[in-house]
């Protein structure tokens, strides 16, 4: 029988905790909040998208930074072995449009609730209000962790699960970088992931709090071709710039190009028609209004707080009639639905991303165990580890599998 300290009682914290539990070890899971669990409680709109029901192959398809280290992990301990888990510890789960998984309640609150049960079945000791300040070593094997009341705990394996940097908020704010850092890691660059992005033109600020459901999305470097993203679903418009599920999931492939470089948006309003089928339908459109000013003729076409800024960008003016129209109008109408530039200047800050990409660098760390190549007994486990992923619930499983890997494989 192990000591083993596990430092932070989220997702990933939580799984290790178990986990090395129930194969016999004492384990005290220490959390600095009131609390376990603060920032799952706001995963998913507070609905929790515990991960995702795709095959486990596909999972990697996923992970944006060193999906191969994941390999072990994730067959270790895949995301159906995650819901049959939530299952047999009492929670239903459910599966929703992208094979998103959410708790059948819809209520992260339930996650959290069977997975801090489990902890105490199994022995846990939970500590809460209990901030971890230091961890130390001895000729590179873990000695301790040192709390800020100054009370010393000695371990036998020390797993960090302090989180990322985004929503600094809920706990999670950069500690076990420090830690590791101090201890001869790489921690690899931090930034923001899965955020939104802002905008040259005004035109979002105009359209603030307006959402395109079903547009197409591409992102290129300035006039070249070359499309560096290409996604469909989403986009919201707000203050700054661009957000929403498709932003945010092109932010975290194209957000490092754009610390060197000034990225185009396209947004094509109308994928499902073709520039010829578009045209057809426009001008059928304006065939029933000759007499309406252009602007009321396209009320069937787009959100109203649109037309202004579609004509704009065409370079139509506003209050001209249907019929005072040219061919060439219709068509510079018709290009400009079919492609919305936007400039695109910079990522959101840290505070408002859903992950920090970058951490703890994963080629010091065993990727069947979790284990520093560095120091012994020291492990890691969830988002302080240099890995993230798209939305969908892949973050998540990230958590659950490397917490299950650290807390797995402490037995010898
Ligand atoms: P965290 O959840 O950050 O937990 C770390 C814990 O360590 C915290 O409780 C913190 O208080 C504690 N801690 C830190 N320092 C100390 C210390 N010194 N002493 C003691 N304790 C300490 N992912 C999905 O897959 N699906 C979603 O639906 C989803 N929605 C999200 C929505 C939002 C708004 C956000 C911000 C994130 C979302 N994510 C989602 C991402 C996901 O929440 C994270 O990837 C995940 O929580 C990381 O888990 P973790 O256990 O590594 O870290």
């Amino acid at each position: 029988m192990k000591k083993i300290v596990v430092v932070g009682g989220g997702p990933a914290g939580m799984m290790a905790a178990i986990q090395s539990a129930r194969n016999g070890h004492r384990v005290i899971l220490l959390e600095k909040n009131e609390k376990l669990g603060k920032k799952l409680f706001i995963t998913g709109k507070g609905r929790c998208n515990i991960t995702n029901a795709c095959d486990v192959s596909d999972l990697f398809n996923y992970v944006m930074s060193n999906p191969k280290f994941l390999y072990s992990a994730f067959y270790g301990f895949t995301n159906e072995d995650m819901i049959t888990f939530l299952e047999n510890i009492g929670l239903k789960t459910k599966v929703e449009r992208g094979g998103r998984v959410f708790p059948a309640s819809d209520k992260s609150s339930d996650v959290i609730k069977v997975l801090q049960k489990e902890c105490e079945k199994n022995g846990v000791e939970i500590r809460l209000n209990t901030k971890v300040k230091e961890i130390t070593e001895i000729n590179q094997t873990i000695d301790s962790v040192v709390l800020e009341n100054g009370e010393k705990i000695e371990a036998d394996v020390v797993v960090v699960a302090t989180g990322g940097i985004s929503y600094s908020s809920t706990g999670s704010t950069g500690d076990g970088f420090v830690w590791a850092k101090k201890m001869g890691h790489t921690i690899t660059e931090l930034r923001p992931g899965l955020v939104g992005m802002t905008v040259k033109e005004n035109v979002p600020q105009v359209l603030q709090g307006l959402t395109l459901k079903n547009v197409e999305l591409s992102i290129t470097k300035k006039q070249q071709k070359k499309e560096l993203y290409h996604g469909f679903g989403e986009l919201l418009f707000t203050h700054y710039g661009v957000s929403g599920p498709l932003i945010l999931s092109a932010s975290s492939q194209v957000g490092d190009l754009l610390k060197k470089d000034v990225l185009e948006l396209h947004i094509d309003v109308k994928p499902a028609l073709t520039a010829e089928q578009l045209d057809q339908r426009v001008l059928r459109d304006f065939e029933k209004s000759q007499n309406l000013d252009i602007q009321n003729a396209m009320t069937h076409l787009l959100p109203k707080s649109m037309i202004p800024e579609i004509l704009k960008m065409a370079d139509i003016p506003i209050g001209k009639k249907v019929h005072q129209l040219k061919k060439e109008d219709r068509k510079r109408i018709v290009g400009t639905l079919k492609d919305v530039p936007l400039t695109l200047t910079g990522l959101r800050g840290m505070e408002e991303a859903i992950i920090s990409r970058g951490g703890v660098c994963v080629n010091e760390v065993d990727p069947g165990t979790m284990e520093s190549k560095i120091i012994k007994g020291l492990h890691f486990a969830g988002e302080v580890l240099d890995l993230d992923a798209l939305t969908g619930g892949f973050n998540l499983q990230i958590a659950w599998s490397t917490g299950y890997a650290a807390g797995t494989m402490l037995e010898d």
